[in-house]
Parts: structure tokens; C-alpha cells; sequence
């Protein structure tokens, strides 16, 4: 299975990191090895001074599609959860002043955090849901997905044109403003509403 990332997909979140709007998604890819086990700590990698956490709806294929029609990706998926895309952000940053890839500052192990999943049946409106971040009991992050730049089924459309969805596949639907550095004895929770879909503990 692969996690499709999406990059850039909130207003706030372009601007507090001074990218510039982009006119089409922004798309990566972290391998399987990427994600957090579970009920394991994060370990911060030695390679980095600045991992940031980055809170995201994800979004897990169901069927196996190419060139799938918004109009039709809503069949494409049942569940959703939340999750982080834990960045290394010093050496991305290092990597895009060069124009590299991104993969050693987003793809390592452990940067994939996959929440619990959650059928959407359970969920009025995929297009208008709260999510937020607690680190240390504090929120640091709060979104809502009509605030994406490319909705979940426009995401779906587009990536599909590139890459093959297979059953598994698990799509980052991008962070919204408040991304942030972590350290050692934090505890990260987020959650969609009111409920719990993960809880991180930092080493
Ligand atoms: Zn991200």
C-alpha cells in the first residue's frame, strides 16, 4: 500500500510557511515503512533539530481505480480518520532551497501517525468536518475540511490520474494554519469533533 500525501491545500497554512498558492495539488508519496506503529512513541530522528507536526484528514481507498471521476470517488471510500504528517522541517527546508525531493524530510520512518477509522456513514458531511490538534492539552491546530483548497473527491480525481488507487491506499489530505515543532514528552492528540482518533507520545 502507499500514503498519497497532499501538500498545500489550506489558505492559512500556504501562507504561514510563505509558499505560493499553487494551481494545481501538490502531491508526494511516503512508503508503507513511513508509518508510526501502533501504540508506539515517535522517536525524534537524530537527522533533525525541527520535526513539526502537521494534523490531517485521511481518507483509506477501497477499491481499485484510475482516472476516477469526482463525481464518482465518493464509492471509492468508507472510512476516514485523522493522522499526522510528521516533517523534518530544517531539512526540508534545506531540500526545497535546492529543489530536491522532499522524501528524506517527510518519508522516514515513524512520520506517518494513522488514527483510528471511522466509517462515513457516521459523518454528515465529509466536506465540513472539525478537526483539531492537542498537544500538551492545548489545541495548536483546529481545522475544517471545507476549508481545503481541493476537496476529499476533487483529491481523488486528481491523484487517480497519476497513480493507481488500490484497496489500502491511504490519502493525507493536507494541514491546515499552526504546524509547529515537537519535543521530547509531548503528548499529541487529535481528534475529529469530540472524538479521540490518536494519541502520540514523543521520545
Ligand atoms: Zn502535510
Amino acid at each position: 500500500m502507499k500514503l498519497i500525501c497532499i501538500g498545500r491545500n489550506y489558505t492559512e497554512h500556504i501562507k504561514e510557511l510563505e509558499n505560493e498558492k499553487p494551481t494545481d495539488p501538490v502531491i508526494f508519496l511516503k512508503p508503507d515503512t513511513a508509518i508510526l506503529l501502533k501504540k508506539q512513541p515517535f522517536f525524534i530522528p537524530d537527522f533533525s533539530d525541527d520535526v513539526h507536526h502537521e494534523v490531517e484528514v485521511l481518507v483509506k481507498i477501497n477499491r481499485v481505480g484510475k482516472y476516477i471521476g469526482r463525481k464518482f470517488a465518493h464509492k471509492y471510500y468508507k472510512e476516514i480518520s485523522l493522522g499526522m504528517d510528521l516533517t523534518a522541517r530544517d531539512l526540508q527546508s534545506q531540500l526545497k532551497a535546492k529543489g530536491l525531493p522532499w522524501e528524506k524530510a517527510k518519508a522516514f520512518d515513524g512520520s506517518a501517525v494513522i488514527g483510528s477509522w471511522l466509517s462515513v456513514d457516521k459523518i454528515k458531511d465529509v466536506n465540513d468536518i472539525n478537526f483539531s490538534l492537542k498537544k500538551n492539552e492545548e489545541i495548536v491546530q483546529s481545522g475544517n475540511t471545507s476549508l481545503m483548497l481541493w476537496k476529499i473527491d476533487e483529491l481523488i480525481e486528481y491523484v487517480s490520474k497519476y497513480f493507481t488507487l488500490k484497496i489500502g491506499d491511504v490519502i493525507f489530505t493536507g494541514t491546515p494554519a499552526g504546524v509547529g515543532k515537537i519535543f521530547a514528552n509531548d503528548k499529541l492528540k487529535g481528534y475529529i469533533e469530540d472524538i479521540e482518533m490518536f494519541s502520540i507520545t514523543v521520545k
